[in-house]
Parts: structure tokens; C-alpha cells; sequence
């Protein structure tokens, strides 16, 4: 290992010398959440002095119009009481601060709801209780409670562990991740998969040389969160960048400071996403039994739920910045050179139930 190597390089530098390459899903999951020195683990990486913005931290408007969608699910399927608003990776807290209050004004939601938030970041947890202090955390999906769900996920399913193949004359080989002159770097595995039947058919299709990308662990938790939907009621919107369409082609990156880095070069530094194939997630859905709707595009969503009036409200309550500010991030949100048609909002609810609002 070079001397200016992360402390989990050089740990994960040992792990290869003594056994050999590790399978990419594991690079991620220890680059995101190795207890000591995963990325997750040791900051809050969000806001203009981190490495990233997310929507709810660019404006109120989102976390408020994806309570009211809740709420107006959780109205159609009867008001059960009680019930459980979940969050998974819920940052900071502020998209739920901002549903919680958005939801005040619909009759018994608030004394009927549980809040929980599935975190593994110990940094994060403690951001997201000043927020929300009537919380109850949870390591994984497996341990929310069997109530009615009603369940948001901004920005988590990107940070889950993929895998990748690429297609070579031999067949679909994995990519692991070795060593090459003192650094980490991809490898391919010298032996191809025995069949690639799971693979969707427009990756089947892809030349020699493309690689495609498969994302087990979020369809287990897709599929999870569907089942439980299916079983107790609820409704699930899972917002993300990404493409409506399973297609081969790499989109593993890395962002350090709001710019893109080596995913290879510094982990534990850099946040590590890969794009969400909305369409394989859609599968797990269906393999849950629950319907999925969309993939809607952010912009169209946000704007079917009403954005542009409830900019125009605060607006009319803002002082001229303020107004300014309000426009720029209605902008942000909904714009398709911006957020508004790389980010995607995929719903779930039970068959048969009514479909969540915004998807036109
Ligand atoms: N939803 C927030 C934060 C997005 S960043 C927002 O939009 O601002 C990703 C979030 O997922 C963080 O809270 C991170 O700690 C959490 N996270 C990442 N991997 C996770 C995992 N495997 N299990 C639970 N939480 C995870």
C-alpha cells in the first residue's frame, strides 16, 4: 500500500494479501459500513460542507408533499391505528421532521402513528434524534414491527452493495476487487458464472467487454418491505437516481467534497453509489406480491402532488431572498437538467389497494 492510503485501504489491502480478492458488494459494504472507518459510520456526509445534498436538505417542499402522499395512502386504506411511518437511511431527519409536520393537519394521523427509522451510522442516529427524539431505530427491515407500513426511502437503495459482471469470450465473470502495484483495483474473476438465466434479458444481450450490474441485497429488501405491505397494508415510495430500465453499463462512483473520485482510491472517504435499476426493483416488488407503480420521474411527481402551489404559499409568506431561495430549489427539485428526471420514485402498495398519489 502507498503511505497516503486510508486506514481502511490498508486494512482492506491485508484482507486481500491474506485471502485473496474480495467480491465488490463486499468492497462497498465495508467502504459504507465498516464500524470503525466506513464512510457512514463516521460522519455526516450531507449538506454544502459535505459531500453531497440531498432533496429534503435542499427544501421543506419535499419531505411535506411525500407525508402528504402517505397520508393520503394511509386514508385510502382505511386510517388503521396504530400504524408505523417508516424511514429507511433517514439522514439527517429532516424529510420526516418535515412529513410530521405536513401531516398534523390530517384528523388522528398523528396519535395514531409509530415512528421508525432503519440507521446504521451511530453519527447519523445521533443528527436524526434532535429531530425526531420519538424514534425507535432499527438495524435492518427485519425488525420493523408488523403493523400497517407506510415507508419512504430517499436516497438508500443507491448506497446498498452491488455486484458486477463483465462479459468476456469465456462468459459473465465477476469483478472482484485485488491488488495492482500497491493499489486497489478491479479484477475479474478467472472463472465464469455457469449460466446467466437470472440476468435480465437486455444485459444477456450485451457485447463482450460490458458489465452489468445486479443489486441483491436491495431486492431483498425491496421484496421484505412489499411483503409486509402485502401482509399487514401500507405503502412504500422509494426515490433515487437511476434508470427505469435493467441495461448493462457501469455506475459505480464515488463523490468526495462534490466531486467525482476513484471509487478504488480512498475508501472510507469518498461516498460510494451505484445507480438503482428501477426495473429489477420492481421485480422484487412483484416477488413480494405487492404492485409497483411508476418509475415516476421526480419533477412529474412532485409536480402531480402540487409543488408549484405550495411554493407559490410560502412564497407568498417569504420575504424577496427568501422567494428567491423558494424558486431555485423548486427548480432543483423538479428540473430535468437537475433532480427532476435522473431521480426516479418508484410506489408500492398492496395489489388492489389504491395507488399512491403522484403517479399520473
Ligand atoms: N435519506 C437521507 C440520507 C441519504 S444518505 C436524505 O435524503 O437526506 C444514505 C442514508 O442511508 C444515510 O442515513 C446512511 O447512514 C444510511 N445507510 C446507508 N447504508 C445503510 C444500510 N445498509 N442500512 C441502514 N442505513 C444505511
Amino acid at each position: 500500500m502507498t503511505s497516503d492510503a486510508t486506514p481502511l485501504a490498508s486494512h482492506i489491502a491485508r484482507l486481500i494479501e491474506e485471502t485473496g480478492p474480495i467480491p465488490l458488494s463486499q468492497y462497498m459494504a465495508l467502504a459504507l459500513g465498516h464500524a470503525e472507518h466506513g464512510y457512514y459510520m463516521t460522519r455526516d456526509p450531507l449538506g454544502m460542507r459535505g459531500d453531497f445534498i440531498t432533496a429534503p436538505e435542499v427544501s421543506q417542499m419535499f419531505g411535506e408533499l411525500i407525508g402528504l402522499c402517505l397520508a393520503d395512502a394511509w386514508m385510502a386504506q382505511g386510517a388503521p391505528a396504530p400504524f408505523a411511518l417508516a424511514e429507511l437511511g433517514p439522514g439527517r431527519g429532516t424529510l420526516m421532521a418535515d412529513a410530521l409536520r405536513a401531516i398534523r393537519a390530517v384528523s388522528g394521523m398523528v396519535d395514531a402513528v409509530e415512528i421508525h427509522f432503519v440507521e446504521t451510522s451511530p453519527v447519523l442516529r445521533e443528527a436524526q434524534k434532535k429531530r425526531v427524539p420519538q424514534a425507535t431505530w432499527h438495524d435492518s427491515v427485519e425488525t420493523l414491527p408488523a403493523r400497517p407500513l407506510f415507508l419512504i426511502a430517499n436516497e438508500f437503495f443507491d448506497a446498498l452493495p452491488i455486484v458486477q459482471y463483465q462479459r468476456t469470450e469465456r462468459g459473465w465473470c465477476e469483478r472482484y476487487i485485488g491488488l495492482s502495484e500497491g493499489r486497489l483495483a478491479p479484477v475479474l474473476a478467472p472463472i465464469p458464472l455457469v449460466n446467466d438465466k437470472s440476468f435480465p434479458a437486455a444485459m444477456r444481450a450485451a457485447p463482450i467487454g460490458a458489465i452489468a450490474e445486479i443489486a441483491p441485497a436491495s431486492a431483498a429488501i425491496a421484496e421484505t418491505i412489499s411483503s409486509r405491505i402485502v401482509a399487514h397494508g401500507g405503502a412504500a415510495l422509494v426515490i433515487d437516481y437511476g434508470h427505469t430500465r435493467s441495461a448493462p453499463g457501469e455506475t459505480l462512483q464515488a463523490l468526495r467534497g462534490h466531486e467525482y473520485a476513484d471509487p478504488f482510491d480512498a475508501p472510507g472517504e469518498a461516498d460510494l453509489t451505484a445507480h438503482v435499476d428501477f426495473e429489477a426493483l420492481a421485480r422484487a416488488v412483484r416477488a413480494g406480491g405487492a404492485a409497483a407503480y411508476g418509475p415516476a420521474e421526480q419533477g412529474a411527481f412532485l409536480r402531480a402532488l402540487g409543488i408549484e402551489a405550495r411554493a407559490a404559499t410560502l412564497c407568498n409568506q417569504a420575504t424577496e431572498i427568501q422567494a428567491r431561495n423558494i424558486e431555485t430549489s423548486l427548480q432543483r427539485l423538479t428540473a430535468s437538467g437537475e433532480m427532476g428526471s435522473l431521480f426516479k420514485v418508484l410506489g408500492i402498495a398492496p395489489r388492489g389497494a389504491q395507488a399512491p398519489a403522484g403517479f399520473v
